[in-house]
């Protein structure tokens, strides 16, 4: 075995990036390579559908850390670089750039492979093995820059996939003036986020802006002139189908985990597709470690593994592999949060912890409060909805989700309560700041524990 301390990262996305540069801060001394498939060093993906309605001027701004940057960290970042091959017994990876093969060994490895998009099963989405021309995912600064040069004013687009992507993308494209219609096979929109009745107050506030329909699949692409013309879409229900004339598909159907690197090293695949990482990042390999949407973890409510496809889990991660990889001594907690947010269409929404339905086998009481963000008396307060679940046994905050003003703010509260075990009794009594122009003096975020509370007392 190779005895030397390089650190070799393969991937400089959100993950990679964050794991030389905290590999860096840990040691000072050892050599820290960073191979990325992609032209451009780490930036931030979350801007992408920023980039496309504008608010982002530029898409170089998405940059969040340069090569100058890099090289001034002593970190030797070599883009355009695909690994091909890690053979761990050697402890050497295999990377090409152009038709130049390098080989490089390491003492420790961080895999941040990142995901690739999943695709469902539309007939003619592909010619040539190549999405056909005006149909698109959003995963990098390139495919940013093609969805833009297909938008038209007074244009079609349609969105396969009411997750938040889909929805920001939505909103995104739909300021670029175009009729935006969002197809979802599911019954309801952001399944994954929030639960179904707090859903139909997003469902309901998007609606007045877009088309969206739920139980719907879109099933069929036809193009004119080699492009994308109409989009069949089916209703789940009735099989009645129809179509819509198009010019530009956005497919925002999730992702699975870039796992093909890591088959051959022995690293163990969990049940989600994702490489198993532990409380340090390490996997199931002495020394190799991985971060990001490579990755499954543990849901920290649950401790059910869980795949990971959020930046601020990725970032995570990194900073305990690159701590870790690098010789010192980082854990995270064991599991995950899932803190989440999104904005579109004006409308603010955020969730910690899993939706109710995965709670599957815990018994569990919810109570939903709708309110303001203001005394009533004060001009200018705005909706406000929050939910939360608590263990029926031992009052346990376990998850809640909010729709409206400040919803990511009060979400990172609950966020507290969920990593603490408090329970909802102790919520209630929170002491929540007061002042007329910014909040009332009982704040939704007690005032809906104390709804909890009742009902769980009720139940004993
Ligand atoms: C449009 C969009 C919006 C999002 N919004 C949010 C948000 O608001 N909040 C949030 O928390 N998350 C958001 N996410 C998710 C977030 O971007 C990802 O979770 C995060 O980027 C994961 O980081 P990563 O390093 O694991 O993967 P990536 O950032 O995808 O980086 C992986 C990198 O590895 C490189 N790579 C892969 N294989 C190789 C190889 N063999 N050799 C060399 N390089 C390789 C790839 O080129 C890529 O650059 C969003 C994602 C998208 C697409």
């Amino acid at each position: 075995l190779s005895q030397n301390s390089d650190i070799v990262i393969i991937g400089c996305g959100a993950g990679g990036g964050t794991a030389a540069q905290f590999a860096r801060k840990t040691d000072r001394k050892s050599s820290i390579t960073v191979f990325e498939k992609g032209k451009y060093p780490q930036y931030s993906k979350c801007g992408l559908p920023y980039t496309i309605s504008g608010t982002i001027p530029k898409m170089n701004d998405l940059i969040e850390f340069s090569e100058e940057w890099f090289k001034n960290a002593n970190i030797n970042l070599s883009l355009g670089t695909t690994v091909e091959k890690i053979n761990v017994d050697n402890r050497i990876v295999f990377a090409k750039k152009g038709n130049v093969v390098i080989e490089k060994s390491f003492g420790s490895l961080i895999i941040c492979s990142g995901a690739k998009p999943s695709y469902p099963p539309i007939r003619n989405l592909e010619q040539d093995g190549r999405l056909v021309n005006g149909v698109h995912v959003v995963r990098t600064i390139d495919d940013a820059e093609t969805i833009s040069s297909h938008i038209k004013r007074g244009g079609n687009t349609t969105i396969v996939g009411a997750g938040l992507i889909g929805l920001e993308m939505a909103d995104s494209l739909h300021r670029k003036g175009m009729n935006v219609t969002v197809v979802e096979a599911l019954p309801q929109i952001l399944l994954n986020t929030l639960d179904e009745d707090m859903s139909k107050i997003v469902h309901a506030a998007v609606s007045e802006k877009v088309v969206i329909l739920t139980n719907h699949l879109a099933s069929k692409i036809e193009t004119k002139n080699g492009k994308i013309s109409q989009v069949f879409i089916k209703n789940a229900e009735t099989g009645e189908e129809q179509s819509i004339n198009t010019n530009l598909l956005i497919l925002a159907t999730g992702t699975k985990p870039e796992i093909s690197l890591a088959k051959n090293t022995g690293c163990k695949i969990g049940k989600t597709g994702g490489i198993i990482v532990d409380e340090k990042s390490e996997t199931s390999v002495k020394n190799i470690y991985a971060a990001g949407d490579c990755t499954e973890y543990l849901d920290f409510v649950t401790k059910k593994p869980i795949p990971i496809g959020l930046g601020s889990i990725a970032v995570r991660q990194a900073i305990a592999a690159g701590i870790n990889a690098a010789g010192g001594d980082y854990k995270l907690p064991e599991g995950v949060l899932q803190t989440r947010t999104s904005e579109f269409f004006g409308l603010e929404i955020a969730a910690v912890g899993p939706a109710t339905d995965l709670l599957e086998g815990m018994s569990v009481v919810s109570g939903k409060f709708n309110g303001s963000s203001l005394p009533d008396y004060f001009p200018g307060g705005k909706p406000i909805s929050l939910k939360v679940t608590v263990d029926e046994k031992t009052g346990r905050i376990l998850s809640a989700q909010a729709v409206g003003d400040n919803a990511a703010q009060r979400i990172n509260t609950f966020a507290c309560a969920v990593l603490g075990g408090i329970v909802v009794e102790t919520f209630r009594k929170l002491e929540t700041a007061y002042a007329p122009p910014i909040a009332p003096t009982l704040d939704v975020v007690t005032l809906v524990c104390d709804i909890v509370s009742k009902k769980l007392n009720r139940k004993r």
